[in-house]
């Protein structure tokens, strides 16, 4: 599968979901996780979120990771991925989960 095969480019807002095969997640089954794929030579397992951003913008600087600013392991959308460094990737994600899904889910059950 090429990349472009893996999904469908939707509005800049939605998240695309990479369609192929993603990552388990032992902590939650239910969820997806990051998409994989092969390249054409069938020789590295590339992950989506990390190319969809390359293709974006250039290599991911030396040092950092690839954070979804949408917490949607499989989307592949440009716009919702940043290079951050692991420290912000994991406090974003610490409090996004822990403080701000809550207070949405609560106002919006
Ligand atoms: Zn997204």
């Amino acid at each position: 599968m090429e990349f472009h095969e893996g999904f469908t480019p939707g509005i800049p807002s939605e998240c695309w979901e990479w369609q192929g095969k993603t990552e388990d997640r032992s902590s939650n089954p239910q969820k997806r996780g990051y998409g994989r794929f092969y390249d054409k030579h069938g020789k590295r397992n590339i992950r989506t979120h990390r190319y969809a951003y390359e293709q974006q913008h250039g290599p991911v600087p030396q040092g950092l990771e690839i954070d979804h600013l949408c917490d949607n392991p499989p989307c592949v959308n440009p716009k919702h991925l940043k290079a951050v460094t692991h420290s912000n990737n994991w406090k974003r994600t610490h409090i996004l989960r822990k403080y701000i899904l809550p207070l949405v889910h609560a106002l919006f059950p």
